[in-house]
């Protein structure tokens, strides 16, 4: 509603003109018509106004027009913005916790491609939602956002509420994802406070950064007094949902955690430590050294991968594929044909892989993908022998009952994980993505 007031009689915003061509010309238009028109008081609530008044040492309403005129000049083009589809602000919402934005892009057409609405993503068995999730880690999202579609689909005929009251009611979905999904899909004005929101507001207020509940909730009220209100029913745009991803754009691009670019923040002039702030110490990462064996055998002209099902009672990815552990002292002797690092929360994996083949006969890279690195291990095909008797293959310590082999050609439709994955696109057995990140 703010912006349409700063537009002149008639004149109208379409949905998704952020990112429609000519757009910069455009978006400076608006901008320079709102700098002039916005009235200089804002058309909040009294409430909201004396709330604002007592949080916050600047206007509200000066704040999010510089924050505003700064995003829609901006703001990424992403595969989830500039589209009225809660479905897909879900997806990303959900995908966008603990990953990085250039990750997500890939798997979100990916996921969205196979599973365009609700009730495909409802209609699909766990396994294939986790096998599409592999490489994101947090696997628990993905069974939370499967477990939350097959309610949807089934008790409300696919879709999903519009208030951030009612979403929070459904499994997977909390606080924040209410929020996002609320104010973007459905332009409800409430604020989303995630970490980039509550870096940039205690920076802003001057506040050290603190993580404990009664912080927490202080900036969630500063930041819902920054928010501007629900549009009307009839009017075009969404203010809250511009708002909110202003806000976590800004913090994503601008106010980094560590070397904030303060020279180039629009909301610099409200900032009260404009980067003269304390940063917390970087949390000290763990470091673990593993060894995984890959075996590979042949079944007439099928090749297969050995793999391990991960415990259903893991708390790290539960129930999900992995390539046989090998005990450290099992290999000490030996050569990796691979050395690479994983991440995984705050450890550091230092993983070395092991591959054997019968004398004579090299492990199996593909020589379609192999590059010099994998060169000595290039082998035909009819080479690949059965491994399932080497010595290697006799030090895995799991049950047999949780050991399977599964064919190259199936591994794109199997829950493994993320190290599984990178292992065996490494190693050219499984191609590497289509969608390359741009
Ligand atoms: S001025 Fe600097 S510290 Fe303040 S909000 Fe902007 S980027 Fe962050």
């Amino acid at each position: 509603m703010w912006l349409r007031q700063a537009l002149a009689p008639g004149e109208e915003v379409t949905g998704g003109w952020l990112y429609q061509e000519g757009v910069v010309e455009r978006s400076k238009q608006i901008a320079s018509l709102y700098t002039r028109r916005m009235p200089r008081t804002p058309k909040i609530s009294e409430d909201a106004a004396a709330e604002s008044a007592s949080l916050l040492p600047f206007d509200p309403v000066a704040f999010h027009r510089a924050l505003a005129r700064w995003y829609r000049l901006h703001a990424r083009e992403l595969p989830w913005r500039g589209m009225r589809n809660p479905y897909g602000t879900w997806l990303s919402e959900i995908m966008l916790q603990q990953t990085r934005v250039a990750t997500v892009i890939e798997r979100y057409s990916e996921f969205m491609t196979r599973f365009p609405t609700i009730d495909a993503l409802a209609a699909a068995d766990e396994s294939e939602v986790l096998a599409l999730w592999s490489g994101l880690g947090y696997y628990r999202r993905a069974r939370m956002l499967h477990r939350g579609a097959r309610f949807v689909s089934r008790e409300l005929s696919g879709q999903l509420p519009a208030s951030s009251a009612e979403l929070r009611t459904l499994p997977g979905i909390g606080e924040y994802t209410s929020a996002a999904i609320a104010s973007i899909a459905f332009r409800e004005s409430i604020a989303v406070v995630d970490g980039n929101v509550e870096r940039v507001l205690f920076r802003v207020l001057g506040m050290a950064e603190d993580r404990s509940a009664a912080a927490k909730a202080q900036i969630t009220r500063v930041a819902q007094s920054l928010m501007p209100p629900a549009p009307s029913a009839r009017a075009q745009g969404n203010p809250p949902g511009d708002h909110n991803q202003a806000m976590m754009e800004l913090g994503a691009m601008i106010c980094l955690p560590r070397g904030p670019l303060c020279l180039q923040c629009p909301v610099v002039k409200f900032c009260k430590t404009r980067g003269e702030h304390e940063t917390p110490p970087r949390e000290k990462l763990k470091s673990r050294t593993v060894a995984h064996l890959l075996a590979l055998r042949k079944r007439g002209t099928t090749t297969e991968v050995l793999f391990q099902r991960r415990s259903i009672d893991a708390s790290l990815m539960p129930g999900m594929l992995e390539l046989p552990p090998l005990p450290l002292e099992a290999v000490a002797s030996k050569e990796p044909v691979l050395r690479l690092r994983h991440a995984i929360t705050n450890t550091n994996y230092y993983v070395q892989v092991f591959a054997e083949s019968a004398p004579g006969v090299p492990p199996y890279v593909s020589s379609e993908i192999a590059d010099e690195e994998y060169a000595p291990f290039v082998a035909a095909e009819e080479e690949i022998e059965a491994t399932y008797d080497s010595e290697l293959r006799r030090q895995v310590v799991s049950a047999e009952r949780d050991l399977r082999w599964i064919a190259t050609a199936a591994l794109y439709t199997q829950p493994m994980t993320g190290l599984a994955r990178k292992i065996l696109q490494r190693m050219g057995v499984m191609a590497l993505p289509k969608t390359r990140i741009r």
